[in-house]
């Protein structure tokens, strides 16, 4: 099974071009949509999930065609969306049985689906609070349990470790590692670490273009000895970036440590260094590669 997604287009009322030409093959397992805020994941997630229409392009899950076949996706389909709205007060164990309801699982089977599900994402200890009394990380779990209601070919799941510390992230990372291999799981979101610890193919969009799409090694591969890094003094950053094409800046023990892209040794005390993935990712999006 492969997503195939051909030119999709999407110009918002207010003239916002969402996404332009937008072409992906997304195969099984853990895909990463990464991009900025308003580079367009949500807009492509949203398209992809029938929530709402493109102007133009086709996506094709299998032989079903996503953006006309609702029906048939929404059923195949399981979505984490960035704001999962307001829960009422009732269990998590009666809300996730309502869903499950809703998602069309048949009454004799639902009692185990929910009970696995919530065992699955390690809630059924928490299975009679509330979900809105749930921290940031168990309602994350419970998002999931929901998007995996009815066996879905495709997960879709919209900037997920926002809002999360970071024990409660890796717990996350570690629930969608385990999904499983003979499901697309697209994530989309803007931290690089999220594609790097889970991810083995992915894209890079900017102003609703791709700009990569590939795996992450390959991506890497790109800039094989062209990253350079310099430490240097605060107030040295912007006659840095008028003379290189700084890519990144990170603060080490208060000094900022900048990465640059050269082709040749640049001199002036810069090393070279081993690219990263967020070098990649800034590379792509500040136009340098
Ligand atoms: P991301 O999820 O990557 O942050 P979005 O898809 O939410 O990006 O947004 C892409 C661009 O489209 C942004 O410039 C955003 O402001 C704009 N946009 C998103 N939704 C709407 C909307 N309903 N109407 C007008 N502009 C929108």
């Amino acid at each position: 099974m492969q997503l195939t997604i051909r030119n999709l287009n999407k110009t918002y009322p207010n003239g916002v071009k969402a996404l332009q030409d937008v072409s992906l093959d997304i195969p099984t397992g853990m895909y990463g949509l990464l991009g900025p805020n308003g580079a367009g994941k949500s807009t492509l997630m949203r398209t992809l999930a029938t929530l709402q229409e493109a102007d133009s392009g086709s996506a094709t899950l299998g032989d079903m065609d996503v953006l006309k076949d609702k029906d048939a996706v929404r059923r195949t389909l399981g979505y984490l969306p960035q704001e999962f709205g307001v829960y009422p007060r009732i269990s998590a164990l009666e809300m996730l049985d309502h869903l499950a309801v809703l998602k069309g699982i048949p009454a004799g089977q639902r009692k185990e689906v929910v009970n696995a599900l919530l065992q699955r994402v390690n809630l059924w200890e928490h299975r009679k609070k509330s979900v809105s009394s749930y921290s940031g990380g168990m309602r994350q779990r419970f998002g999931i349990a929901q998007a995996l209601l009815g066996d879905p070919k495709l997960i879709i799941v919209d900037e997920p470790t926002a809002g999360l510390d970071p024990g409660e992230r890796n717990r996350f990372y570690n629930l969608l590692s385990e999904i499983g291999e003979n499901v697309i799981v697209i994530l989309s979101t803007h931290i690089v670490e999220d594609v790097k610890e889970l991810c083995s193919n992915m894209a890079i969009i900017n102003n609703g273009r791709v700009l990569y799409d590939g795996s992450p090694d390959a991506a890497l591969h790109q800039l094989d000895g062209k990253v350079w890094e310099k430490a240097i003094a605060k107030s040295e950053i912007d006659d840095y970036q008028q003379r290189y094409r700084v890519i990144s800046s990170k603060l080490v023990a208060g000094k900022p440590i900048i990465h640059i892209l050269s082709d040749t040794d640049p001199g002036d005390g810069f090393r070279r260094t081993d690219a990263d993935l967020e070098d990649v990712f800034f590379a792509k999006i500040h136009g340098g590669e």
